[in-house]
This record gives structure tokens, sequence and C-alpha cells, in this order.
């Protein structure tokens, strides 16, 4: 039998035991839903009170050039870069992840005039196969959702683009990033990595894997806060042939000239839109320094020890649940799900006991293992309550069936 106090131990040599203490996190709570909304960091408290107060209550406008306001996109994007192995100028903050999808899609796919459809995975995170599905009206081309398995050999020469998420947001299957990768770009057709689930959850390196195009997802495990700004990724080499369908006025070469004409700005600049959102984008940068500072192979190593201490453990206290997240650490990112007929009202009991993961329809209850700020104790308490409304069947009280779903 597992016990408490073997995970005290562990917790213990943990190496990274230190990052808790840069987060803003609740006595009561046990927060296995990082994957989702990153918690608040200690520095981007600060950080807003300073933006707030002094940056924009202060000096005003100045501050554009003062704070540096009008490079927080590319100095941004050159932190995350580093996160995902690729060059400072290879990433630029901007927008949400559904309105950056729209923007590099529409711009690989128009490219290829020829082409008669774009491809993604049915079952993917939902706005992507949304906006896939509204730039494949605009562009006069089909849509194609099909399964994992299929999608390799779909991929010809007709193909316009590929729009794919790398690690899956239920079960956290992970995608071979330079097989899938390798595939594509040996017929030609661009490929879009959504790496919403795999920024600062898994090892990145998408230059050495081949990839060229990415987008990414800022409030997730990179804890930039409730709707943080999102990131582009695009290979130098691809940039300057890049033709954003949102031609506005931040992305033009020369935003402060006011001309009528749109010449877009070189490099990944002209990927920008409109003003930057720059309180979401100072919240944001304080989530991305953290885990600048942070060693993401030790980061992963951690992933897969509570992973696999969790597995363990449901297997042993909660064998009603299915796992259904992969065994082997490279086929997945950093979150664990199980299955469950009755996932919604079990979350709802375990969210009312402090324990904080979240539920996917139809029956997954999805648990987020974020390294820097949860333990073994966190997973053995998580779990002995989880086994605990299971046992008692607390779950079942009409009140966890009816909370209204939010998330
Ligand atoms: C979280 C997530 C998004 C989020 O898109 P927003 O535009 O930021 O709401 C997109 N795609 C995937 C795969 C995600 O997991």
């Amino acid at each position: 039998m597992s016990s408490l106090e073997e995970a005290k131990v562990r917790d213990a040599t943990d190496p990274l035991k230190g990052w808790r203490q840069h987060f803003d996190l609740p006595d009561d709570v046990i927060y296995l839903d990082g994957n989702s909304l990153g918690p608040l960091p200690k520095k981007a408290k600060a950080l807003m009170q300073d933006a707030v107060e002094r940056q924009w209550g202060h000096d005003l406008i100045r501050s554009w050039n003062s704070n540096d306001w009008i490079g927080a996109p590319q100095r941004i994007g050159g932190k995350i870069a580093a996160l995902i192995g690729a060059a400072k100028d290879e990433v630029i903050v901007a927008d949400s992840v559904s309105v950056n999808i729209f923007k590099l899609l529409t711009a690989l796919a128009r490219e290829r005039p020829d082409a008669t459809h774009i491809i993604s995975e049915a079952g993917n995170f939902p706005t992507d196969a949304h906006v896939a599905a509204g730039a494949a009206e605009i562009l006069g081309l089909e849509l194609k959702l099909l399964s994992r398995d299929a999608i390799v050999e779909a991929i010809a020469e007709d193909t316009a683009a590929i729009l794919l998420t790398h690690v899956h947001y239920k079960t956290g299957i992970r995608f071979d990033m330079a097989g899938v990768t390798a595939a594509a770009r040996g017929r030609d057709v661009p490929l879009i990595w959504d790496l919403s689930h795999s920024t600062g959850a898994v090892p990145l390196d998408l230059p050495r894997d081949g990839a060229q195009y990415a987008v990414g997802c800022g409030y997730k495990y990179l804890n930039g806060g409730p709707g943080a700004p999102a990131f582009i990724y695009v290979a130098k080499d691809q940039q300057e042939a890049l033709r954003s369908p949102l031609q506005g006025w931040m992305g033009h070469k020369r935003p402060f000239a006011f001309e009528d004409a749109y010449e877009p700005a070189s490099g990944l600049d002209r990927m920008l839109v409109g003003t930057p959102s720059i309180l979401s984008m100072l919240a944001l940068e304080a989530g991305v320094d953290i885990m600048a500072e942070a060693d993401m192979q030790a980061i992963w190593e951690k992933s897969q020890a509570l992973f696999d201490y969790m597995a363990g453990l449901m297997a042993e206290r909660c064998p009603q649940f299915q796992m259904v997240s992969p065994t082997d650490a490279a086929e997945r990112g950093s979150h664990i799900s199980f299955v469950h007929e009755h996932a919604w009202p079990i979350n709802n009991a375990l969210i009312a006991h402090g324990v904080i993961g979240d539920f996917r329809a139809p029956d997954i209850l999805r648990l987020g293992l974020t390294p820097l700020y949860l333990g073994f104790e966190d997973i053995w308490r998580g779990v002995d309550i989880l086994s605990g409304i299971m046992d008692s069947g607390e779950w079942q009280k009409p009140q966890y069936s009816a909370a209204a779903k939010v998330t």
C-alpha cells in the first residue's frame, strides 16, 4: 500500500521543490488544472501593480517607449522561443490561439491555389476545427477531419495545409512531431503544430524536428493569466513569404507613418494585427520568465514521476477509473486522463473538496501534472480524497450532477 510518508520523502528530495514558493496557491486547494489555467505567479502580482500604477497611471502614453510596451510582442516572443528551441526572432506574441490559427492557416493555404483541402484531426480541440472550417470556406477548400492514424497517408499534393495539436487536450496523446513533419514536408505541404498543451509541459525543439509553423497558448503551462495572449512560431526562412489575411497597422512596415497602402513588416512582425493587450502581455511575461529559468528537462522528468505515481495510486485505490493516457512517456504530454461514466458529478465532488481538476465531455476526468508547484503529497492527497468520494458514494449527491457547467 502506498503511504503518505513515502510521498513526503519523495517531495523532500525533489530538486524542483523550491519553485512552488514562486506561485500564489491557496492552502486549501490541490490544483490539478494548471494545464487549463496556470496559477498566479507572485511575480505577476508585483508586475501588474507596477504596470497599472506606474507605467499606465504615471508614465501614461510615454510607456510605449519608456517601458517598451511597443516591443512586448517580440520581447516576450523571444523568451518563449527559448522554450521551443527556436531563435528569438522566430516567435511573436499576439492575439489568441484561435486568431493565430486563422492567420497562419489562411496565410499558408492561400499560397497553394491548386490545392483542394485542409487536413486536421477529428476530435481535436474544437476551436482548431471551427477556425479551420471558417478558413476553408473563405478559401473554397474542403476541411478533412481525419482520425489520427489516417492523417499521414492522406497528405497529398493537393493538400493546402495541415493543422494538428501536438498533445491531445483530452487524452494527452502526443504526435511524433519529427515523423509527421517529415511526412508533410516530403509532400511539400505546410504543417502547423498547435502547442497549447505542449509548451512548458514537454521538452520541445521545433527546428530539430523540422517544424516550420506553430501556435501556442499563454495561459496553460506558461502561467500567463486568464486569456493571456498566444504566440506564433514561423521558421526564419519561411517568414518573408507569409501574407497575413488580417492586415492590421501593427503588422505594417511603418505603422507610425500612417500610410493608406499596406506594406507588411519584415519578419514575424507582419503577423501582428492591432494594438497588443499590454496588461495581459506583461502578466504573461512574468509566467514565461519563471519557465525560462526553470530546467525543462527536470520538469519533464518530474512530470513522468508524478504520472507514474498517480497511475499506480489510481490503480490501487480507484480501480474503477480507466486510464486513457499513454503509459509511454514519449507518447504523451503532462496531463493524465481517466474515463468514468460519472466523471461529471465525481469531478464536481472533487472540486467541493478542494481538488481542482477538470471534466471533459462526455466521460473524462482530466488532471494536470505541473511539476513546478505540485508534489507527490498533493497527488497522494488528491487520490485519497477521490477514493473517499467513491467509497462513500458522496458523488451521487444531487448537487454534484446539477452544478452548472461553466468550463
Ligand atoms: C487551449 C487551447 C486553445 C485555446 O484557444 P484560445 O483561442 O486561446 O481560446 C486552442 N487550441 C488548443 C488545442 C487548446 O488546447
